[in-house]
Formats: C-alpha cells, sequence, structure tokens
C-alpha cells in the first residue's frame, strides 16, 4: 500500500472493493462465459494501467476498449489477453492492429478490405467481431446490409469471424424492457444470417453493465462490463429493477473502488456580508470559516458544482461556497471545528459517517455518473489502497 501524503489532490483505487465487483458479476454469469472488462477512457478515469492489473489479479478474462491507443498502450505495459477495439482505426495503422494480435471490430466494407490487405501482408489472420446495428444507430452494420456484407467478407483472406455484437440503446435508462428486447431479437436474427453464410463466430455478446444485472438472457458466451466493475450503478433504474428482482440484495453487491481527496491548502475568517469567490455569486451572512482547496474545474471538479456540492472534512459536510475556480475550490467550515491546513478532504467518497457518491455529484450537475469519474483529470496520481 503506497502513502498517501506526498499528494495535495489524488485519486484512490481500493483493491478490496474492486475485487468484491468483479466476483459479484463472476455469480451473476455463468462459468463459460467471457468476462471481459471495458477499460477505455482510463478505465472510466480510475487509471487504466492500475485496473488492468486489479483486473487480471481477480479474474477478469479479457479486456475491451475504444481506441487502437489504449490497445496498444495495454500491449506495451506487457497485457497479453484479448483486447477488443470497439472503434475502427484509421487505415493507416491497420498494421499495428495486426501486429497487436487485438479483436477489431468493423462495421464498414472498405475498412474490412483494408484489414484483410493488412493480414495478408503480415500473414496473420485477424479476428474481427462484426458489430450489428439493432436501433442504438450508433456503429453497425443494418440487417438489410448485413448479406452483402458477408458475401464480401467471404471472399476476403487474412481475417477470421471470431465475433458478433451488438450495444443496447436504452438498457439502463428505463424500468421498460420492451427496446432492449427488441434489439435482442434483431441481434438473433443477424447471428442467424451469419450462421446460414457459413460463419461459425465464437463470440457472441450484447451485455454492458446493465444487461448483464438484469437480463440474463443477454448474456450469451461474452459480456463486456464497464461502469458496474468499478461499483456504480448504470442507472436508479438499474438498481431499483435489479433490487425487485433479488429481494433487495443491491444494496450489497458493488462498491465504489474510486475515492477522490485533497487537502486544505489554506484557512481564512471571511466578515459578514463579504462575497467568495469569482463573480461574487455567494455572499456569507455571518463571519465565516472558509477553507481553500487546491481543486477545481481544471482538475474534474466541474465548475457547475459552484454553491451547490459539498465536501467531507473530519466527517462532516462543508458546502462549496462561490465559484469553482480552475485549480481552487472554496468551502465553508465554520461549523466543523478544528479544521486546520493539510487536513485530508473527500470530494468523492466516504469519510467517517459521511459519503458523497458519484452519483450525488452527477445528479447536481444534472449529468450521470460515467461522465463525473471520466472526467477526473487523468494526470491527477491514482494511487492502489486496500
Ligand atoms: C462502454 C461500452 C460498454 C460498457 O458499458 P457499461 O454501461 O459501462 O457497462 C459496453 N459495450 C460497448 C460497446 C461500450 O461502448
Amino acid at each position: 500500500m503506497q502513502d498517501a501524503k506526498p499528494y495535495t489532490t489524488w485519486v484512490e483505487i481500493s483493491r478490496s472493493a474492486y475485487y468484491q465487483n468483479i466476483q459479484a458479476f463472476r455469480r451473476l454469469i455463468r462459468p463459460t462465459v467471457e468476462l471481459a472488462a471495458v477499460v477505455k477512457a482510463n478505465a472510466y478515469g480510475h487509471g487504466w494501467h492500475l485496473i488492468a492489473h486489479l483486473a487480471k489479479e481477480s479474474g477478469v478474462d479479457s479486456f475491451a476498449v475504444h481506441s487502437l491507443e489504449e490497445a496498444m498502450a495495454l500491449r506495451e505495459a506487457g497485457f497479453q489477453e484479448n483486447i477488443l477495439i470497439m472503434s475502427q482505426p484509421l487505415r493507416a495503422y491497420l498494421e499495428e492492429v495486426v501486429r497487436g494480435r487485438f479483436r477489431q471490430v468493423v462495421y464498414d466494407v472498405d475498412f474490412t478490405r483494408a484489414l484483410s490487405d493488412a493480414g495478408m501482408r503480415h500473414q496473420q489472420t485477424v479476428p474481427i467481431h462484426l458489430k450489428i446495428e439493432t436501433g442504438t444507430n450508433r456503429q453497425g452494420i443494418a440487417i438489410e446490409e448485413l448479406p452483402e456484407f458477408l458475401q464480401t467478407l467471404r471472399s476476403l483472406p487474412g481475417l477470421v469471424v471470431e465475433g458478433v455484437y451488438t450495444h443496447f440503446a436504452n438498457i439502463e435508462d428505463t424500468t421498460d424492457p420492451s427496446f432492449a428486447m427488441a434489439q435482442l431479437q434483431r441481434f438473433q436474427q443477424a447471428v442467424d444470417l451469419i450462421h446460414q453464410h457459413g460463419f461459425q463466430p465464437t463470440k457472441l455478446h450484447t451485455a454492458c453493465s446493465a444487461a448483464i444485472l438484469l437480463f440474463p438472457q443477454t448474456h450469451f458466451n461474452m459480456v463486456r462490463l464497464g461502469i458496474s466493475q468499478y461499483g456504480l450503478w448504470p442507472s436508479r433504474e438499474t438498481f431499483i429493477s435489479f433490487n425487485h428482482q433479488h429481494r433487495d440484495n443491491g444494496r450489497h453487491l458493488l462498491r465504489p473502488v474510486l475515492s477522490w481527496k485533497t487537502r486544505v491548502v489554506q484557512i481564512k475568517t471571511v466578515p459578514a456580508g463579504q462575497c467568495i469567490g469569482y463573480g461574487c455569486t455567494f455572499q456569507v451572512s455571518r463571519s465565516s470559516r472558509i477553507a481553500v482547496l487546491p481543486v477545481g474545474y481544471a482538475d474534474g471538479y466541474d465548475r457547475r458544482l459552484s454553491n451547490q456540492s459539498y465536501v467531507l472534512i473530519k466527517g462532516r459536510r462543508a458546502p462549496v461556497r462561490g465559484r469553482v475556480c480552475m485549480n481552487l475550490t472554496m468551502v465553508d467550515v465554520t461549523d466543523i471545528p478544528g479544521v486546520q491546513v493539510e487536513d485530508e478532504v473527500v470530494l468523492l467518497g466516504t469519510q467517517g459517517n459521511e459519503s458523497i457518491s458519484a452519483e450525488q455529484l452527477a445528479s447536481f450537475i444534472g449529468t450521470i455518473p460515467y461522465e463525473v469519474v471520466t472526467r477526473i483529470n487523468w494526470s491527477l496520481p491514482r494511487i492502489l489502497v486496500k
């Protein structure tokens, strides 16, 4: 366990919380289902390198990332597991896809041709995963275009159709599964077509966190676990639905992996009637003790948290006063006796009996926990704790 002391602002990653979450998901899926950890966007802001190590230690089978760059970073760091790249890289870099032995998503015919050429040049077979458009209208091959796509694919050497997948549009933000189930049906149609054309993909996958949690019929033989490996629920609706299905067992299923901390750098007394920060948006109505924190919107502490959120000091809530600055934030500690410079402050996480969650911060600023954690500045230190 490293010592957090040398830092003024840092992120702690809990090994035991991560392990607990992975174990929970192992119990939710059948033993033969491949568990892929989605570690795109710096592992949702948690720090890809640390998380990849924890994932490996806790028995995750493979990784999924957004970009070729992320995949290459994992390989260069020594990870030998399968890595699925979920976007199509620039064609100039396809050699790297081949060299890295990555699983590559395809949804575009010209791209697929170019990848076949790259595979041939290296005398290697590239494992591809066909992305099927089932209603999200993001990436994917439309079912109507699929027969022609498959026809072309049959003539392309250097590729093997290892996987077929799709992604749900609204499986987390509703308690009504009908749209997701229609998507699942279209996916099944696509898989049938693919079989009819003589392909035998070994990996069928549709499930993100919410689908893994709520719909076993979406698991097939691989799942793509993102947000909930980090101990966060995809949404309130997912949490509610899960508790309906599992007799309220959701509360203890997941543990947030990330805490975000900083330290008091200055304490001052502000006389009654004076204002705090840019724009003078907060006026103190009494003589107040204000603590200055070395963290701001450049660090990912969103400016919309101004006069909205609170931090934890000595296990108590200290409200944010005035606007969040680029690198500084002011909080009111008048009612928290004994606060001193260098005291530890929790921006996100637990201190004593108090907590402030990613969900809470997200609700203050009208977004989702995904955005809150991924936007914690990636250059802040990530430290592993028990
Ligand atoms: C990000 C992503 C996931 C993971 O989703 P979570 O809701 O975070 O579990 C799965 N599949 C695809 C295609 C993604 O882009």
